[in-house]
């Protein structure tokens, strides 16, 4: 099933959970780029997606979000920037096997755009469209545009990924106080989506379900696109040497997923610290609230 037939359909989308900290249970060293274990551990990252599907994820986001040009220079690996783009929707399709989507998941470049920061309107374009078209040369279902937080940033990849030709997704991530760190409101930000024509918008990464809830809610309130909830599993907890922890287990992290849909999200899976686990939750919590699924 594509995915405007999906959000046609009326039912609960389930994406899939974190990618991230499940390469670094898998030994991803904190501080190496996930996108290089495309090339160097391409049968972890599908087993991670394989879970995934096993979960009951109708999508399945690539290992793309730091694939721009920006953070691969930081790793000295721009010169592979086509290969690990490409490669990471050809390891997402062998794992969905034809029984998910594949989702191009394209990060924020980390850096405030002019006059806030370094980087030109026209160098950030620029810097989506090549990734874009990266993604795009392997055929993938949709492009998710995920844990922005600069409703001008989002403006420029929106306009730079169009040019693919496929549906956009995008979600922004809000602090515990409701709003982005650059001051971004829900309803500033729904409303804004609803301009640049995202077939589905919302809020992920940041902190809890607990907290998400409330955004969506505040977006529901406006003339939206079809919502999207992807939250972490609870607030991440600093260890000593520095790494996030998120605790929230998946029977918590699950009884929100029916609070989401009343909320009208169409889409709903997890961000960081989410596991298989937390999306199998969700599956079963939207079923004993009797709300109907996309088929997995
Ligand atoms: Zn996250």
């Amino acid at each position: 099933m594509k995915l405007f037939d999906a959000l046609q359909s009326g039912r609960v989308i389930v994406s899939d959970g974190a990618m991230g900290t499940m390469l670094q249970m898998r030994g991803l060293p904190v501080g190496e780029l996930p996108e290089l274990w495309n090339l160097t551990h391409p049968d972890d990252v599908r087993a991670v997606h394989s879970a995934y599907v096993e979960a009951g994820a109708n999508l399945i986001c690539t290992n793309t979000f730091g694939g721009a040009r920006i953070h691969l220079q930081r790793a000295g690996q721009a010169d592979r920037l086509v290969e690990i783009n490409q490669r990471a929707v050809e390891i997402a399709r062998d794992a969905c096997a034809e029984r998910a989507m594949v989702v191009c998941s394209i990060g924020p470049l980390g850096e405030m755009l002019e006059p806030y920061g370094d980087i030109s309107e026209e160098d950030a374009a620029a810097q989506f469209s090549e990734q874009a078209q990266a993604l795009c040369a392997a055929s993938p279902d949709a492009i998710l545009l995920e844990t922005f937080y600069d409703i001008a940033e989002l403006r420029v990849a929106a306009t730079a990924v169009a040019g693919a030709g496929l549906p956009v997704m995008a979600s922004m991530t809000f602090t515990q106080h409701g709003r982005t760190i650059t001051g971004a409101t829900p309803q500033a930000a729904a409303e804004t989506a609803g301009e640049l024509g995202f077939v589905a918008f919302g809020a992920n990464c940041g902190t809890g379900p607990e907290h998400v809830i409330r955004v969506i809610e505040a977006m529901a309130a406006t003339d939206h696109p079809p919502l999207l909830a992807q939250p972490n599993a609870g607030l991440p907890q600093t260890q000593s040497d520095g790494t996030l922890v998120y605790t929230q287990n998946p029977q918590v992290f699950a009884e929100y997923a029916p609070k989401f849909r009343e909320a009208g999200c169409a889409i709903i899976g997890g961000c960081c610290g989410s596991t298989p686990d937390h999306i199998r939750s969700v599956r079963t919590a939207l079923e004993q609230a009797a709300h109907p699924l996309l088929q997995a």
